[in-house]
């Protein structure tokens, strides 16, 4: 019943010819999940809050919990969530990952009732780079197991830098082999109809399914890209996490021509300029050459871009939700100063948009 009723909603979804993005790994660097502490923090301040409303004389009659949490703001009961870079973009049958942090162990998750129905499925894997947050969810991927031999035909192609110290193929079978991992990629190969290989460099077009993809180099420690996806529908979705500014004042060219124009830009947002320039309030250590952004450059190259939705991504895994929030909030504030338009978002584990 539950099967058909997921599949339901996904045929529905496909059916309304629109690009369906949804978000299941939003940090960088390393899984961060909440602790106890943090959880044990949450429920105090709901707590305290639902007291203070119900002495505020506010309310009468005063709201059930139920809905007096959902006007919460989302940091406060919830969280941004704690795995690594994997995002989901769907138009119609096609499916398209980019990068393969933790996050893409749930979203595996809820693929089977698909895959069966459809005797399997057809992805296309788009790696920014092989850093560890962002491979790190490949051995988890359940469809991965599914055995041809029981008339499942999927179809998997991982797209990979021409210039990394090993290409795509190669870092993939170097994740699973033993002694890193206990099921070797030949094993995999051999369960999978079809796995190819294709080559990502600066400038590249090419079509995943009826998408059309073009891929620009960006400013990280390893060879990092961009990709700027065009659909039939003419809507836009520009994925570029892992990036440094070089100057804020003057956003990167390549990161520009991306984001040209798009419905939305996914974008690292690890630091504020404060912990990146090393202030001491923020710990006093410099994060220049780690490769990653904040919310001046980003409001800076949503402007010139003309951005309509910015995706704030790649959240520090020492960041908590409150901090993430404030961090929106701040970018909005620099986008509206210089006249922008361009809507900002905090990325947040279960955050789907449709164009
Ligand atoms: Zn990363
Ligand atoms: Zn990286």
């Amino acid at each position: 019943m539950l099967i058909s009723l997921r599949l339901k909603q996904q045929e529905l979804r496909a059916m309304d010819n629109r690009v369906l993005v949804r978000f299941w790994g939003v940090r960088g660097s390393v899984p961060s999940p909440l602790t106890a502490h943090d959880v044990a923090r949450k429920k105090l301040k709901i707590l305290e809050d639902y007291v203070a409303a119900m002495r505020s004389g506010r309310y009468s009659p005063m709201p059930t919990p139920q809905s007096f949490l959902a006007e919460q703001e989302r940091e406060t009961p919830s969280t941004y969530g704690g795995n690594t870079s994997c995002v989901e973009v769907r138009y119609e049958n096609d499916i398209v990952i980019l990068d393969m942090g933790t996050g893409l162990r749930p979203l595996g998750n809820t693929l089977f009732p698909e895959m069966f129905a459809r005797k399997g499925l057809e992805a296309y894997f788009v790696l920014s780079h092989v850093h560890w947050d962002h491979i790190q969810g490949l051995p988890f991927f359940g469809p991965l197991y599914v055995n041809k031999a029981i008339g499942i035909s999927n179809r998997w192609t991982f797209l990979g830098g021409v210039g990394w110290q090993s290409t795509a193929e190669i870092c993939l079978k170097g994740q699973m082999d033993p002694p890193t991992f206990p099921v070797a990629w030949k094993e995999i190969e051999k369960m999978t109809d079809n796995i190819t290989y294709d080559d990502m460099w600066d400038g590249k077009s090419v079509k995943l399914g009826q998408a059309t993809a073009r891929f620009g180099k960006l400013n990280h420690p390893q060879e990092t890209y961009g990709s700027r996806l065009l659909f039939p529908n003419g809507k836009i979705v520009v994925y570029a996490t892992d990036h440094e500014p070089h100057d804020p004042a003057c956003p990167y060219p390549r990161l520009v021509s991306l984001a040209r124009d798009a419905d939305v830009v996914i974008t690292d947002c690890q630091y504020t300029k404060g912990q990146y320039e090393g202030a001491k309030e923020e710990g006093g250590v410099p994060r220049h050459g780690w490769g990653h952004s904040y919310p001046e450059a980003i409001a800076a190259m949503a402007c010139e871009a003309n951005v309509k939705t910015i995706v704030l991504f790649h959240h520090d895994p020492a960041s908590s939700d409150e901090k993430i929030k404030q961090m929106e909030q701040y970018t909005q504030k620099l986008i509206s100063s210089k006249g922008g338009k361009s809507k900002v978002v905090a990325a947040w584990e279960g955050l789907e948009l449709n164009l």
